[in-house]
């Protein structure tokens, strides 16, 4: 499932992309896709302008000039293409956009969604969603006491989005690996000289992540070399049996809260 990261290399790349388009057409070919009768989804958004891309947790936001908003979760399988009939990708689509002379096309949505909503409507949705790891509110000293009281393994705090929004399986095991503690240490025991190294792994992971296109196997667009590249930069992340690359010791897969978790047994420590 794409998180923060991916989603965030969606957001700079569309925002680019789609500021001031007018949406042409729609075409939904799965109905269950949007939230509201496929007639009435289209006559709401056709004619219409992008005036904004934003992102929250794994979420993307679409503003119209109408003052609503496509709220959108790829969730497993999801992803989305930017481009025309000659270079699309050959797959089903759920959902297409036409925006000019290009389109979006949105691909894989089986439990993901785009649903278009008020602004009260949308704060309702997103309400329960925890800080935004980049964000102001997200704060190293509020962290450590909040991790504290929380049962469970880190592991699964982590990705609970309502303790942190944006995070999930793989970059949970990564960024773990980078502050050096294992993913299946209870919460509540973790010290806080290394709940302070977890919240600038939180942020360190991250941003790289986003530098290096995030892992997401499909391009965004034709000619895209960026979108992926992560996935060749994960240091415990599907790499059962491999050597660690800081320690030499063999990376091992556990099951955590039923999560599949990867992490270095020599240098990552309770
Ligand atoms: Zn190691």
């Amino acid at each position: 499932m794409p998180e923060l990261p991916e989603m965030e290399r969606y957001r700079i790349f569309l925002e680019q992309q789609l500021i001031d388009r007018t949406v042409r057409d729609i075409e939904i070919n799965r109905d269950k896709s949007v939230n509201l009768d496929a007639n009435d989804f289209i006559q709401q958004i056709k004619g219409q302008q992008i005036t904004a891309v934003h992102r929250r947790a794994k979420h993307l936001i679409f503003l119209l000039t109408s003052g609503k908003q496509l709220l959108l979760h790829l969730m497993l399988g999801g992803w989305m293409y930017y481009g025309g009939d000659a270079d699309s990708p050959d797959r089903t689509k759920q959902v297409i956009l036409t925006l000019g002379d290009r389109k979006l096309y949105f691909i894989g949505l089986r439990l993901g969604y785009l649903h278009l909503l008020s602004e009260p409507e949308l704060q309702e949705r997103l309400e329960k969603l925890g800080p935004e790891p980049f964000s102001p509110q997200f704060e190293s000293l509020a962290f450590t006491e909040r991790l504290s009281f929380k049962k469970g393994s880190l592991k699964s705090v982590l990705v609970n989005q309502e303790f942190i929004s944006g995070i999930g399986n793989c970059y949970s095991d990564e960024i773990c690996f980078d502050a050096g503690i294992r993913p299946s240490v209870k919460a509540d025991k973790v010290t806080g000289e290394q709940a302070a190294k977890l919240y600038h792994s939180i942020k360190f992971v991250l941003s790289s992540a986003i530098k290096l296109g995030g892992y997401m196997d499909h391009p965004m667009f034709k000619g895209d070399a960026l979108t992926g590249t992560y996935n060749t930069h994960c240091y415990v992340y599907d790499r059962e049996g491999e050597p660690c690359t800081r320690c030499g010791s063999v990376i091992v897969k556990v099951e955590i809260s039923s999560k599949k978790s990867f992490y270095c047994p020599g240098c990552q420590y309770e």
